[in-house]
C-alpha cells in the first residue's frame, strides 16, 4: 500500500518543530528515524499525518554528561548507542540493548527517542529506561518537563507525552562503582522482536528489573526485585510470574512467555552471581 500523508515539513530547530506541531492542530506527527512510523504509514495503520521531520536538529543528537546524569539526545541512533564510549561507561545497559534491536539497517536510522516515544511493549529501551531509573525529557509550548520512566509508559503505544510535546532526551543516572547491568531476551530469530525479555540493574546491592514483551507496557517487576535482593532466586521466579502480565498472540502464548521470563531470570541470576 502507498503511504498516505497530509504533508511534510523539515524542522530546523526544536522551537521550529514545536511551532510546526502547533500549526498542524493535532494532525502533526514527528518523523525521527522513520523505522516504525514509515512502516505504519505503508501499512495504512496511520494516515493523513502532517510529518514533521526532526532528523536535521543537531541539538537532539548525541550523549553528554550533566552532573551525575548522562543525557542522551532523542535522535541518537541505535548504532551510536552501541558504540558511544560515554554510554558504554555510564549506561552500559543501553549499549548492551542496542545490538538486540532489529538489524543493522534499522539500527543505522532508528533513534532512542523514537523507540521511547513509540512505546512498543516489546522494545528493549523502554524496559531499560525503567530498570535504570531514567527520566524522560519533554519540551512543549509551555516549556520543558521531566517524567520518571516508570510513569511515562501508560499502555500499548501510549505514553505521558502530550500531542504538542517533543521527546528531547533521556537522562540516566551515571553508573556507580560496581554497578552491574544485564539484558537478556528470547526471540525466534536474531533481530526479531523479543518473545520475552528482562533488563536488570544492580546498584548498591539492590536490583531493578524491567520486563519487555511481557505486558502492555514495560513493567518494573517489584516482587521479583525484592526476592532477588535477598538472593532467593526461586522466590524471585515465582514473584516474576505475577509481576508480568503477558497476553497470547500468534507468536507465543501467555503461559510460554511467563515460562521464558522465569528462564531468563535464572540465567541473569547466574550472570550476576545471585544465590
Ligand atoms: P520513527 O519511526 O520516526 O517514529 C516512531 C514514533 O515515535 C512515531 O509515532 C513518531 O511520531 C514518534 N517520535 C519519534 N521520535 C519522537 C520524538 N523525539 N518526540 C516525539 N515523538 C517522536 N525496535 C525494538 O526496540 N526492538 C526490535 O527488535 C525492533 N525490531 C524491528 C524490526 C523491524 C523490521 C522494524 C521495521 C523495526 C523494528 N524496531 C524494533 C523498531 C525500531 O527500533 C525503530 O527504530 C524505533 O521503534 C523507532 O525509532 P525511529 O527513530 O525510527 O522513530
Amino acid at each position: 500500500m502507498k503511504a498516505s500523508i497530509g504533508g511534510y515539513a523539515r524542522a530546523e530547530t526544536i522551537a521550529h518543530a514545536l511551532s510546526l506541531l502547533g500549526e498542524a492542530n493535532g494532525a502533526g506527527r514527528i518523523l525521527a528515524g522513520g523505522q516504525s512510523l514509515v512502516a505504519a504509514l505503508n501499512l495504512g495503520t496511520t494516515a493523513g499525518d502532517m510529518l514533521i521531520d526532526i532528523a536535521g536538529i543537531g541539538a537532539l543528537r548525541g550523549a553528554r554528561l550533566d552532573g551525575d546524569r548522562l543525557i542522551i539526545g532523542a535522535l541518537t541512533r541505535h548504532a551510536d548507542i552501541a558504540r558511544d564510549p560515554l554510554i558504554g561507561e555510564h549506561a552500559p545497559l543501553l549499549a548492551k540493548a542496542a545490538p538486540l534491536v532489529a538489524h543493522d539497517a534499522i539500527r543505522n536510522r532508528g533513534t532512542i527517542g523514537g523507540s521511547l516515544a513509540y512505546a512498543d511493549p516489546a522494545a528493549e529501551y523502554p524496559a531499560c529506561a525503567i530498570a535504570l531509573g531514567a527520566t524522560i525529557l519533554l519540551e512543549g509550548p509551555n516549556g520543558t518537563r521531566e517524567v520518571a520512566a516508570e510513569e511515562f509508559f501508560l499502555g500499548l503505544f501510549e505514553t505521558e507525552r502530550a500531542e504538542d510535546e517533543i521527546l528531547t532526551a533521556i537522562a540516566v543516572p551515571k553508573a556507580t562503582d560496581g554497578e552491574r547491568h544485564v539484558i537478556r531476551e528470547a526471540a525466534r530469530r536474531s533481530g526479531d522482536y523479543a518473545l520475552a525479555g528482562l533488563a536488570v540493574v544492580r546498584r548498591d546491592g539492590r536490583h531493578r528489573i524491567g520486563a519487555f514483551a511481557l505486558g502492555d507496557r514495560p513493567l518494573l517487576c517489584k516482587g521479583a526485585m525484592e526476592a532477588f535482593d535477598t538472593g532467593d532466586v526461586d522466590a524471585a521466579v515465582t514473584a516474576l510470574a505475577t509481576d508480568v502480565d503477558p497476553t497470547s498472540d500468534t507468536q507465543a502464548s501467555a503461559t510460554y512467555r511467563r515460562h521464558l521470563a522465569g528462564v531468563l531470570l535464572r540465567r541473569i541470576a547466574v550472570d550476576l552471581g545471585v544465590a
